[in-house]
């Protein structure tokens, strides 16, 4: 059952995160579905709590600016605008750091991180104490309004998460505006807390990324082209050529010269941790063993498995 916690049972909420369970608090903008960002199972648990239909990416949370640009790389226009902004409604997508603490599942397998500081006092004392960059997409099921009380979020999500942290009612009640400072341009994702104009104060015209422009390849979650394994992806795999790495689910097809099982057991939520790691090993391991193609088990179409097979879809379409 979910526990409806009050602010002064903030040191059990923090120990359910280091625990890797799901808890739920506030922050300026919305309620958060929070999750250990490191912990691979954790993060498969909020897309399942949230019936997310994509791997779309999550939103990573620190308590300062100096723990999140411990992930990822900061220039000095994130510098520049954490100074300004945070903590506050404010998401800076960037490079992760090549010994980033969070899980590639957080990111959507994306080599950029979105990073937040969120200007609540219970959020900041919660990441403080929890000690671990925590992924918080907004608190409800995917598809339903953002909650902004403790109450919204039990309508949503009792049941399916461990804990919600009653901070009272949110003050901003729209999501943290998305900045993509990936590239040489600043690219506005997503309108939100923080106003472009704010934001262009500080670093001058910003270009933004409309989401019906369709094949502009900056759209987030739905640009799974940003990851491509360098080997092909063959899906629906029933029979293994001596020459095929193999991406398993449950028992392994005999006969594959190198094997990444997602899961043994058929655990759907196994498999999603295990997906991105398994797809880089067996690309970097299937190469330097002169391997032709990745095959891929097929994994159900229910569940987190739908995610799943998005992603691979993707991984097997042709390369652009
Ligand atoms: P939500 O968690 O529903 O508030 O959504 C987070 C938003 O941030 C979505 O629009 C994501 O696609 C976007 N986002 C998160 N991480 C990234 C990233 N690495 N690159 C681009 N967009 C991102
Ligand atoms: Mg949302």
């Amino acid at each position: 059952m979910t526990a409806l916690l009050p602010p002064a049972e903030l040191a059990r909420a923090a120990a359910l995160l280091r625990a890797g369970e799901l808890v739920a608090f506030p922050t300026e903008t919305v309620y958060g579905l929070g999750g250990d960002a490191g912990n691979g199972r954790a993060v498969a648990g909020i897309f399942a709590a949230k019936g997310r239909p994509h791997f779309n990416p999550l939103i990573c949370h620190y308590p300062d600016a100096t723990a999140a640009f411990a992930d990822v790389v900061a220039d000095a226009r994130a510098r520049a605008l954490a100074a300004r902004f945070w903590p506050g409604p404010l998401t800076l997508v960037l490079p992760r750091r090549p010994d980033c603490r969070v899980d590639l599942l957080t990111g959507a397998g994306l080599e950029t991180l979105a990073v937040r500081v969120p200007d609540h006092p219970l959020a900041l004392a919660l990441l403080r104490q929890a000690g671990v960059p925590v992924a918080a997409p907004s608190a409800n099921r995917s598809g339903g309004v953002s909650p902004t009380t403790a109450a919204h979020v039990l309508e949503g999500l009792s049941g399916r998460i461990a804990a919600v942290l009653d901070g009272g009612p949110c003050g901003v009640g729209v999501e943290s505006t998305v900045l993509d400072l990936s590239g040489a341009a600043p690219l506005l994702l997503r309108p939100g807390g923080v106003t472009l104009e704010a934001i262009e104060a500080v670093l001058g015209p910003v270009a933004r990324v409309l989401p019906t422009a369709g094949a502009t390849p900056r759209s987030p979650g739905q640009l799974l082209s940003h990851y491509a394994p360098a080997l092909p992806v063959r899906r629906h795999a029933t029979a293994m050529a001596a020459d095929e790495a193999l991406l398993a689910f449950g028992p392994p097809l005999p006969g594959a010269a190198i094997t990444w099982n997602l899961s043994e057991t058929g655990d759907l939520a196994e498999a999603a941790a295990r997906l991105f790691a398994g797809l880089r090993w067996l690309d970097a391991e299937g190469a330097r063993r002169g391997c032709r193609g990745i095959a891929a088990m097929p994994v159900p179409e229910t569940g987190l498995g739908l995610a799943i097979n998005d992603r691979l879809a993707r991984a097997a379409a042709p390369r652009r």
